[in-house]
């Protein structure tokens, strides 16, 4: 059978094929992107989904509004201006999944031959998604504080990309944290270039001691101009529940149009049910100690696995210690003699019997091949020790 031809622009990741081995009894895996499902508040859902279809059932059981439920845009409104942003119900519209936004964001500004730019690394399925839509994918270095500018501002010149896409907190694989000036740098490139900066942030509330840096939704009123090219994902996965597909976009109001036509073609609407149920839920006040409980577990695990790796593999492997989110990234120096090939270390470390995933896939180009990601959010203490000390072995 003939198929797109769009589909020759994407192949199915090599990230896959590792997951397929995380079935093998005794296994630890570092190699996850998922939430720790213990810490999701089933009870609490349980209640505001029983009470959605029995106080709303026209609205959870009925076909709804593409721009979504119009109480969970309020509360999603209030909740952004609670974090600094001004933003409006009509400013947002709610999607299944931040995912979904970003694929309208590529349906809608990207044309084949387009250029984009995006952090080297980034989230993996952002890169499929706009090379999808036929978009040369282009990646713009980092350092242990997330996107260097001025690449950024010189890649910008030189392709002139459609859009820019980051995740400034708490990176996917990165984890990275973008500091201030960066963020207002970013802003000011945005508007003087009049180019679209996408935000993406599932993971901006996940953070450990201290609230990161407005994001840069917040920062825009700060610089003149930069607003109007700006969009924003957010998510609910990372703070309440992947299984309910529900995230949001801010977008100026003419993209937000287009993104809400591009939807009615699609799904027509995010799921009512999974969306009054989160507005019922929300109305509890129970995610704020439910995000406690992600923040204090998520940052004890970091810690101690930050602890066992310097411990463990010393100055073979530089790594940034995360101040939220789910990820360390680290990269082998080769010291000792040590190999910095990182594809042969994930396969040592699978037959040690502890997983991470190679960092060469979550590059657009130019890949470092002695990176790869680990995450610690589903992983118990004991194992991470015991995990730790596995890749240690299996140095090279
Ligand atoms: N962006 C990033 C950076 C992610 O890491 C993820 C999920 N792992 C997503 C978007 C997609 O999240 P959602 O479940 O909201 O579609």
């Amino acid at each position: 059978m003939q198929f797109a031809q769009r589909l020759q622009n994407v192949e199915t990741s090599a990230i896959r094929e590792i997951f397929k081995l995380l079935g093998r009894p005794g296994i630890i895996s570092f190699a996850g992107g998922f939430p720790d499902a213990s810490l999701f508040d089933a009870t609490g859902i349980a209640q505001a989904t029983r009470r959605a279809i029995e106080q709303h059932p026209a609205a959870a059981l009925q076909y709804g509004p593409t721009e979504g439920y119009q109480p969970l845009r309020e509360q999603i409104a209030r909740h952004m201006q609670t974090e600094g942003a001004q933003v409006q119900p009509q400013d947002l519209i709610v999607t299944t999944g931040s995912q979904q936004a970003l694929d309208l964001l590529g349906k809608i500004m990207l044309s084949p031959g387009d250029k984009v730019l995006v952090e080297g690394p980034t989230f993996l399925a952002t890169i499929q998604c706009f090379r999808l839509y036929g978009a040369e994918v282009i990646s713009v270095p980092i350092d242990e504080h997330g996107v260097q500018t001025d690449a950024l501002e010189r890649l910008i010149v030189e392709h002139q990309p459609r859009l820019v896409y980051l995740i400034p907190t708490f990176g996917n694989p990165s984890g990275a944290l973008l500091p201030l000036e960066r963020r207002r740098k970013v802003l000011e490139l945005a508007a003087a270039h009049q180019v679209l900066v996408v935000e993406d942030n599932p993971y901006g509330e996940l953070y450990f001691d201290a609230p990161p840096p407005p994001s840069l939704l917040a920062l825009s009123t700060e610089v003149a101009g930069s607003r109007d090219y700006l969009a924003y994902c957010g998510s609910f996965s990372k703070t309440l529940s992947p299984g309910l597909r529900l995230g949001w976009l801010v977008a100026p109001a003419a993209l937000l149009a287009n993104a809400v036509m591009c939807k009615q073609f699609s799904d027509a609407n995010s799921s009512m049910l999974a969306q009054v149920s989160t507005s019922e839920y929300w109305q509890t006040g129970r995610q704020t100690a439910t995000l406690r409980q992600v923040q204090q577990t998520y940052a004890r695990r970091a810690t101690l696995m930050g602890e066992c790796l310097r411990r463990e593999l010393g100055n073979a492997l530089a790594f940034t210690q995360p101040q939220g989110g789910m990820f360390i990234w680290a990269r082998l120096t080769g010291a000792n003699g040590t190999s910095t090939d990182a594809a042969a270390f994930v396969q040592r470390a699978i037959a040690q019997g502890v997983a991470v995933v190679p960092g060469t896939p979550f590059y657009a180009s130019a890949p470092d091949t002695a990176t790869f990601r680990m995450s610690y959010a589903t992983v118990a203490e004991d194992r991470i020790i015991e995990g730790v000390s596995r890749l240690a072995r299996a140095l090279g």
